[in-house]
């Protein structure tokens, strides 16, 4: 129900957890967090429940989730697969080197799981979201769109059916993230030295008011840097870029 994204200077878990408590008023029931530590590690927790829970848990995790300034968190409202540990995003492909977080409901995850099922892919979630994953890693991996996560992800979406803001992390491309929108919302915090996305500005308002609204069946890649908006078709597309200007402590 709530989706945040990071990449800047900071420690990335510390902006995620926050962004993902300043979206808490919206109602979840998991929630996790995945973080590229820049030396070619993928860092993933999650667990059902509150953010409270999560927190216990990255207690005990090793230090690597630490250790980033890229990352990505997720609560989740559970359409598809009840509310436990292992349907709690992010999911991950095979080789445990993409992450994606969703929110929204990809209808024809029932196709999908079959085909990659078909192909000899373990599922090991009941969620709509985990094929995304497997079918990203697949496309970063081999044929046209190999080595360029954002055409990967480009190719999927247009595969999926339904309502989804989806973000994606691959192990490989450390200080990048992808994330895409279709009837599901979808912003980017432009701050310095630092980019977010976010479902909601409120995740990321207390670092930038500068934001940047995607439009339908678009994807943009954040870096440091800035950001880069197109079509699912790979054309550069024109977001809305716009300031917030409401009052922190109402
Ligand atoms: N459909 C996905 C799931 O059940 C995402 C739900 C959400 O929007 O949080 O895992």
């Amino acid at each position: 129900c709530g989706i945040v994204g990071y990449v800047g200077h900071r420690q990335a878990l510390d902006v995620v957890l926050g962004g993902l408590r300043r979206m808490e008023y919206r109602g979840y029931d998991s929630a996790g967090v995945a973080v590229l530590d820049g030396t070619g590690g993928l860092h993933v927790e999650r667990k059902a429940g509150r953010l409270a829970n999560l927190e216990a848990e990255l207690e005990t995790s090793d230090g690597g989730v630490r250790n980033g300034t890229a990352g990505m968190g997720h609560t989740r409202w559970a359409t598809h697969g009840p509310p436990v540990d292992r349907n709690s995003h992010p999911h991950r492909d095979a080789t445990q080197r993409v992450a994606v977080v969703h929110n929204g409901i990809i209808e024809n995850f029932t196709a999908l799981r079959s085909e990659l099922e078909a192909d000899g892919v373990e599922l090991t979630s009941d969620t709509d979201t985990e094929a995304a994953a497997h079918l990203v890693a697949r496309a970063y991996a081999a044929g046209e769109t190999a080595g360029d996560l954002a055409a990967s992800v480009r190719v999927v979406c247009r595969r999926l059916e339904g309502a989804f803001t989806l973000v994606v992390t691959h192990a490989d491309v450390p200080d990048t993230i992808v994330a895409a929108r279709r009837s599901s919302p979808l912003v980017v915090g432009v701050g310095e030295g630092e980019t977010f996305v976010a479902s909601d500005v409120a995740a990321f308002i207390e670092h930038t008011r500068e934001a940047v609204e995607l439009g339908q069946d678009q994807l943009v890649v954040i870096t440091r840097e800035g950001y880069e908006v197109t079509d699912f078709a790979g054309e550069p597309a024109q977001a809305k870029p716009f300031t917030v200007d409401w009052d922190l402590s109402a």
